[in-house]
C-alpha cells in the first residue's frame, strides 16, 4: 500500500483464494490441479501452450485488479 501511495499508483487487494495459477489468462478455464513443480501453463481448453505459470498468474491478478477498480 505504501509503495503504491509513494508512486501515485492504485493498490487493489484481490481475494487470496482467487485461483490465479489455475486459471487460463486467455480463456478463463480453471484446472483442478496445478502442482508447484509444473512451471508451464498448457491449457486443455483453448490450447494455449508454454506460458510461464507465474506470468499467467500475474496476468490473471492484473486482470482481476482492473475489474475490481472498474467496479
Ligand atoms: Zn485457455
Amino acid at each position: 500500500t505504501y509503495k503504491a501511495e509513494r508512486y501515485g499508483r492504485d493498490f487493489v487487494q484481490i481475494d487470496k483464494w482467487y485461483p490465479s495459477s489455475k486459471r487460463c489468462f486467455h480463456c478463463g478455464h480453471i484446472t483442478d490441479n496445478m502442482p508447484l513443480n509444473i512451471r508451464t501453463w498448457n491449457c486443455p481448453s483453448c490450447g494455449t501452450q508454454g506460458i510461464d505459470r507465474d506470468v499467467n498468474a500475474a496476468r490473471n491478478i492484473l486482470q482481476s485488479g482492473k475489474a475490481i477498480l472498474a467496479g
